[in-house]
């Protein structure tokens, strides 16, 4: 935007210059040779008179011809005057009168036009036309001049010289003010995208604070008015979710009740209703197990799930997860291997850790294939502790990759289906980890494997509001 801004800016002023300086160059050139050619018709106006008066070139009064003598040498130039048939009768080179004198402009003047025109390389300006007495008794003369107009030129050329430094100069000054402008006037812009991509991420109770002037001040208003609608639409979303598992979770729980009491209860069922029931009450774990989730989720999005910060001994929290996972991994057939480069303790909800690592490494269980390995690793720097979980299994799409946090998102439902899951476990990881002020980060290259990598504080965030 701010490019295009400004090479609009850049591109008007420039061209605006450019014909600028055309129109007065041309300007010039007009009125370059005016001054001469105005004195010349002067002349020549008086020339009729003298001309009627002294019968030139017949009559004997030489005033004429002294008046063009005098011409010729103010001028630098050459004074010819020709009859209608183009024999000279005068001629301040002192040409032979009589003898036919053929030249273009003396043509052109014959034949009633006026001509004028100057030789840049010559440095030289001819001016010819028709002189005629005042009572047109006289036959007509053809006067034709051919002066020095150096000056003239010298002149021009200052002049041009002049506007094309102008031009120049107004250019240079054009381009900065364009990348003034352009900085100037995107400013606001750029700081409007800043806060909607840092409100983009989450913060949708924030709102854009940029009014510099009334139209970005309106276009603010407008953003935050969307957002508050987008913040109400979300808080809806968020409280029909909750309620939604809320009224699901008791007829869930009786019914989990009902069937586990009933498949315990010994007595003698047909094969088909056992299986059904026991079809029926796995169905109901998967359910409750998607509630349970979404409550989870649903709690953390309206800050009603406090963060309860305690030293922990990061080491011990990661066995209780590898014992936790390891039914799991022996019945995929998959090895789970941990090293821990030292003993950590960093101020952390235990609860809510377990939770977010024990999603990966079970990921990285049902994703892999039989016989194949899960690598953990633990180590930490002076800020923060890492846990990195690489497998050997189906590896994520790098188009996948950007979704695999959002709620829901399953990259291969029928797999997913399969391996139980119900696509909210890396959604509830990535909102404890950040709860905790931490970082997540995913390397996948697809039939090789996937590594998470996860990064949290060491010590309780210090603007830590304590919810998650
Ligand atoms: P689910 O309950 O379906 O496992 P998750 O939120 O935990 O949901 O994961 C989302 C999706 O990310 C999964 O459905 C799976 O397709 C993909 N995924 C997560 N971890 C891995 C992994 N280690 N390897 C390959 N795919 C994975």
């Amino acid at each position: 935007m701010s490019f295009t801004l400004f090479l609009g800016i850049a591109f008007c002023g420039i061209a605006s210059c450019v014909i600028l300086s055309y129109i007065l160059i041309s300007y010039n050139t007009r009125h370059l040779f005016d001054a001469g050619k105005n004195r010349l018709t002067d002349f020549i106006e008086g020339l009729s008179y003298d001309i009627e008066r002294s019968g030139f070139p017949s009559g004997t009064d030489n005033t004429v011809a002294e008046e063009l003598f005098l011409l010729a040498e103010n001028y630098s130039g050459r004074v010819l005057l020709t009859d209608s048939s183009l024999r000279v009768i005068f001629d301040s080179y002192r040409t032979k009168n009589e003898k036919t004198i053929v030249a273009p402009e003396i043509l052109e003047a014959s034949q009633k036009k006026s001509h004028f025109s100057y030789d840049e390389k010559a440095k030289t300006a001819t001016y010819s036309c028709v002189v005629t007495s005042l009572s047109g008794s006289k036959e007509p003369v053809i006067f034709y001049i051919r002066y020095d107009v150096s000056n003239e030129l010298n002149q021009y050329r200052t002049s041009q010289r002049y506007i094309m430094m102008i031009a120049l100069c107004l250019s240079i000054i054009i381009f900065t003010l364009a990348i003034v402008l352009s900085v100037v006037f995107t400013r606001p812009l750029r700081r409007i995208n800043r806060e909607l991509t840092v409100i983009g991420n989450g913060k949708l109770d924030e709102r854009v604070q940029v009014r510099s002037n009334r139209q970005v001040a309106d276009i603010s208003d407008s953003i935050n008015h969307i957002l508050e609608r987008a913040h109400e639409m979300e808080e809806n979303r968020q409280n029909f979710v909750s309620d939604v598992s809320h009224e699901l979770k008791t007829p869930m729980t009786s019914m989990k009740i009902l069937a586990d009491a009933l498949l315990m209860s010994g007595e003698e069922m047909p094969p088909t209703v056992h299986e059904f029931l026991t079809d029926i009450n796995s169905e109901i774990d998967r359910e409750n197990h998607i509630i349970s989730d979404l409550l989870a989720l649903a709690r953390m999005d309206r800050k009603t799930d406090t963060i309860h910060y305690e030293r922990t001994h990061i080491n011990d929290t990661l066995d209780v997860i590898l014992n936790r996972v390891a039914p799991l991994a022996e019945s995929k057939s998959v090895e789970v291997v941990c090293e821990s480069y030292r003993d950590i303790y960093a101020e952390v909800d235990e609860p809510k850790i377990i939770t977010a690592l024990t999603n990966i490494i079970e990921n990285a269980i049902l994703y892999n294939r039989p016989e194949g390995s899960v690598y953990v690793t633990l180590n930490a720097n002076m800020s923060h502790f890492f846990v990195t979980v690489r497998d050997t299994g189906f590896g994520i799409a790098e188009s996948e990759i950007a979704h695999i946090f959002e709620r829901f998102y399953r990259v291969d439902k029928d797999r997913s289906r399969e391996t139980g899951g119900t696509g909210l476990g890396l959604a509830i990881t990535k909102e404890i980890v950040n709860a905790h002020g931490g970082m997540i980060k995913v390397y996948s290259k697809i039939n090789e494997g996937t590594t998470f990598s996860v990064r949290i504080p060491l010590a309780k965030p210090v603007r830590s509001s304590g919810k998650a």
